[in-house]
């Protein structure tokens, strides 16, 4: 047996001296490049080190460093020692560490370097060693070992349904769940995009994202190395350097507010786009506003897709073909997507907005030790229940109109979010809006409106209201219009519905007393 993923990525491997990845230079720091021959040289050192770690087939390896080419090789390395590679967000503290570490029970837990001594005591306690990964190529223990070693390595062999990684959700309500993907999981789903949305070895990715979330980690990064593409890694999103880099790349993968930002650019023009041959957009929904501003100024359209942690990427807007705006696409080949009745769980009729589920090679093995919530969202007949609610149009085009515990439900009727911010977005002076249900002493939630104006706009709560009555039935006009700076975002510019429901949960429990 092969190592199922990796021998994929060695089929699709390019000359050695292709560059892999390039670091952009910013603040200061230098660039540096790292060709797919040294990739492979040195995740074969650091697969031997880990190796001497002691981990073992099925361990799991924490990773909490900072973004750099040598964290993806560490990847790679995990992978070809069939190590369970697990990826922390940079800005987790200690105690989110605790949760972490207690509930994955790493073999070995490799972090900043200067985070080493708050980390590996309370690794050690926990049963894990300590290894660290600097971002210059050099520093940290991982590649002082690495540097000493042998860069030949036997790939251990794993197989389609084996472990290669546990990636934790986001988790905005409860504890985070660590969600099990398969070498499977991974290689079809790269596979599928790179031939999608044609990738070739003469591509280069801009590549802003953090590479602990599956967009920047699975989808950039597999795909990549499915094509033997190569990456430009900027180390955050910056529009200056991201307009700078754009004449040397040809893809670019971001989340909504990487566009949103870079259409403030001055300098953002067809000519500054001209080497460019797709933008993609993920993670969050993109505006049909952002995609028509965007296609003015630039000449192209953003092909949005929609996926998640538990399942890679489900859908997309076709490479060739109807790129429409507001809607996530078609299902990709070998997935299948259902709408479903989200108290019943049975399939409606087309068109019908209900819960998005599905099913096909690249939906995830499950939660990580919680057998309860993975019986609870992983049907026995394969299909996840994604959380989110949709609606799929005649053309078959997917529409996601909003999270499901995001739906405020008003006097017994149900309000979608995205469809009272779809015409409050539409008003002149308004940038963007989120609308939220906050609990009510009469309907339960009032539907409720956090609006960013644009700067100078002359638009009150009152203009808002009398603009929304003949648009929306009644039920679906937002009790109160407030009025926000910006709306709160996580690093993958996903609004924070549920901080904005805590703010602002006493609202009208405070106007009726009052
Ligand atoms: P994560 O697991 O952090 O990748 O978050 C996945 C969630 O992001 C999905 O369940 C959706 O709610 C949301 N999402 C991802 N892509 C899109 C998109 N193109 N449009 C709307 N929501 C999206």
């Amino acid at each position: 047996m092969t190592n199922h993923l990796f021998a994929a990525m060695r089929a699709r491997m390019p000359a050695p001296d292709r560059i892999f990845i390039e670091t952009a230079a910013l603040d200061g720091q230098e660039g540096s490049c790292l060709t797919y021959g040294e990739a492979l040289a040195l995740s074969g050192r650091m697969a031997n080190v880990l190796v001497g770690r002691g981990v073992q087939p099925g361990d799991r390896v924490a990773v909490q460093v900072e973004k750099s080419a040598e964290a993806i090789v560490l990847y790679l390395a995990c992978v070809r020692a069939g190590a369970v590679y697990l990826p922390l967000n940079t800005a987790y503290t200690l105690a989110e560490l605790e949760y972490f570490i207690g509930d994955a029970e790493p073999r070995l837990v490799v972090c900043a370097p200067e985070r080493a001594a708050e980390i590996e005591p309370l690794a050690a306690r926990l049963g894990a060693r300590t290894d660290t990964l600097g971002t210059d190529g050099t520093t940290g223990t991982l590649m002082e070992a690495a540097n000493l070693g042998d860069a030949g390595f036997e790939d251990v062999a794993r197989g389609e349904d084996d472990l290669a990684a546990i990636l934790y959700t986001s988790g905005t309500t409860g504890r985070s769940k660590g969600a099990m993907l398969s070498h499977g999981n991974l290689a079809s789903n790269a596979g599928t995009l790179a031939r999608e949305w044609r990738f070739t070895d003469a591509d280069v990715l801009l590549h802003a994202l953090p590479i602990f979330h599956t967009h920047g980690l699975f989808v950039a990064t597999n795909v990549t190395l499915l094509a033997g593409s190569s990456m430009i890694f900027v180390q955050r999103f910056d529009a200056e350097a991201m307009m700078r880099l754009m004449p040397r790349a040809t893809v670019m993968m971001g989340v909504p507010t990487f566009y949103v930002r870079l259409l403030q650019h001055s300098g953002l023009s067809r000519e500054a786009t001209a080497h460019m041959r797709l933008f993609i957009s993920g993670s969050a929904p993109l505006l049909a506003e952002t995609h028509e501003s965007w296609a003015e100024r630039t000449g192209h359209r953003i092909l949005e897709r929609y996926g998640m942690t538990e399942t890679n990427m489900n859908t997309s807007n076709p490479y060739e073909g109807d790129r429409v705006a507001g809607t996530v696409g078609l299902p990709l080949p070998g997935v299948e997507v259902q709408v479903t009745d989200p108290e019943t769980g049975a399939v409606l009729p087309q068109g019908e907005i209900g819960m998005v589920e599905v099913r096909g090679p690249n939906v995830f093995k499950g939660y990580w030790r919680m057998p309860e919530k993975t019986a609870a969202e992983l049907r026995a007949n394969g299909f996840f229940i994604t959380g989110d609610l949709g609606r799929i149009d005649a053309r078959g085009y997917l529409h996601i109109v909003g999270r499901g515990k995001d739906l405020v439900i008003t006097g017994g009727y149900n309000v979608y979010p995205k469809e009272v911010e779809t015409e409050i977005d539409g008003l002149p002076g308004v940038v963007e809006s989120a609308v939220i249900g906050v609990p009510h002493p009469d309907f339960g939630e009032g539907v409720t409106a956090v609006v960013v104006r644009k700067p100078g706009a002359d638009l009150d709560e009152r203009a808002i209201l009398k603009a929304l009555e003949g648009r929306l039935a009644k039920f679906k006009q937002p009790k109160r219009i407030l009025f926000a700076d910006d709306l709160p975002r996580n690093t993958m510019g996903k609004v924070q519905k549920n901080l904005l429901r805590d703010a602002h949960k006493d609202l009208y429990a405070r106007a009726k007393a009052g």
